[in-house]
């Protein structure tokens, strides 16, 4: 008898914890947002961390969540190697949540 193969589940975006400790790492210089090609208005990083982690996500962040296609351009600028895209996975699962309970 064969056996039915069953691909274990691929978590494509970090757990919260993982997201805040990045979010504490993060110096704020802005390099990822300067390289992302999808990014279309200006947000602060400040603003993006805050939104990612808990609470309201405005109109313009919710954009962008959207707009990320997780291309990974925004990785390899950081100076302190963290994962922009990995964030905004994250940001994206929220923003999902957060429409399903609306
Ligand atoms: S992964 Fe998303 S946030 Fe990062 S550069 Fe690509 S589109 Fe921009
Ligand atoms: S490049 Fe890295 S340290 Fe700089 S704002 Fe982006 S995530 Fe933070």
């Amino acid at each position: 008898m064969s056996s039915v193969f069953k691909p274990e589940p691929v978590m494509l975006h970090k757990t919260g914890p993982q997201v805040l400790q990045e979010i504490n790492a993060c110096i704020g210089c802005n390099e990822c947002l300067r390289a992302c090609p999808a990014l279309a208005e200006p947000i602060t990083i400040d603003r993006l961390n805050r939104e990612t982690l808990a609470g309201g996500i405005s109109p313009a962040v919710a954009r962008f969540a959207r707009t990320c296609y997780q291309c990974g351009a925004c990785v390899s600028p950081c100076p302190v190697g963290l994962h922009r895209d990995a964030m905004m996975m994250w940001l994206k699962v929220r923003l999902l949540r957060k429409t399903l309970e609306e």
